[in-house]
């Protein structure tokens, strides 16, 4: 998996076909989305909007490797996977990828 992940066109889902962002397969009973959003206050009210902002989502480092971190994904704001075994290898990949970052990783 190469990150960050980018936006394939104006569907902020990934992928946009609705496949799994891990496998590239399909569960026909349904799928899990790892979902990120941005909401505005709309005036001085407790209403929200979405917000027009650019969303990105990192993994940073504060101590636990020497270098940065990873910019997981530019543009989007759903991540569909098609069970919790590919959830749980897309975090692991990042996490994967935040290590290799880093020089003093074990
Ligand atoms: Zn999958």
């Amino acid at each position: 998996m190469k990150f960050p992940l980018e936006n394939e066109s104006d569907n902020e889902s990934f992928p946009v076909d609705g496949s799994c962002a891990f496998c590239k397969g399909q569960n026909p009973e349904g799928f899990i989305v790892f979902s990120f959003s941005a909401m505005e206050r709309l005036g001085n009210t407790n209403s929200f909007a979405p917000a027009d902002v650019k969303k990105s989502v990192y993994l940073i480092d504060h101590g636990v490797v020497e270098n940065g971190g990873v910019q997981i994904s530019e543009g989007i704001t759903d991540f569909i996977f098609c069970s919790t075994k590919c959830l749980r290898l897309f975090f692991n990949s990042v996490v994967d990828e935040f290590e290799q970052a880093g020089s003093t990783s074990t």
